[in-house]
């Protein structure tokens, strides 16, 4: 355990309750169109004007559409433990959303415990620490 002040390393991207964690993105009024990381200018869909949007927390579970191995340090403004442990980065499918969300696997897990179509749920796991703080972030962990 740390006694480390603990907080998102992104405001707002994504919120925990006693269900679990849930990502926060957007949904167009007009189209229905989801949005993660969240829209709120105008739509990007090219049939759509849509300007008015609703957040809303997506799926917690989706299927594992694609995977890869992140053996380098990746450069700024993405952060990560120090020294550099390798880790996986998944793309999940989120079902009713129609979408796909990138995020670091939980650590513990690599690439080789990982096989696309398989289920993934979202959890809230330390990302790195600084002197003070401990960072959080969502991440993709398989669902056994
Ligand atoms: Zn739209």
């Amino acid at each position: 355990m740390s006694d480390k002040t603990e907080r998102p390393f992104l405001e707002g991207w994504f919120t925990r309750d006693e269900a679990g964690a849930a990502l926060i993105g957007t949904r167009c009024t007009s189209c229905g169109t989801y949005y993660f990381p969240r829209q709120t200018r105008f739509c990007r869909n090219p049939v759509c004007e849509g300007e008015q949007f609703e957040e809303l927390a997506l799926s917690r579970h989706g299927r594992l559409w694609s995977y890869t191995n992140a053996c380098y340090q990746p450069p700024e403004p993405f952060i990560a433990a120090e020294p550099f442990e390798p880790f996986a980065i998944a793309a999940v499918e989120l079902e009713a959303e129609r979408m796909i969300v990138l995020g670091p696997v939980v650590q513990g897990v690599d690439v080789d415990a990982l096989q696309v179509g398989m289920p993934m749920e979202l959890v809230i796991e330390r990302l790195c620490d600084t002197p003070s703080e401990r960072l959080l972030s969502w991440k993709w962990k398989p669902v056994v």
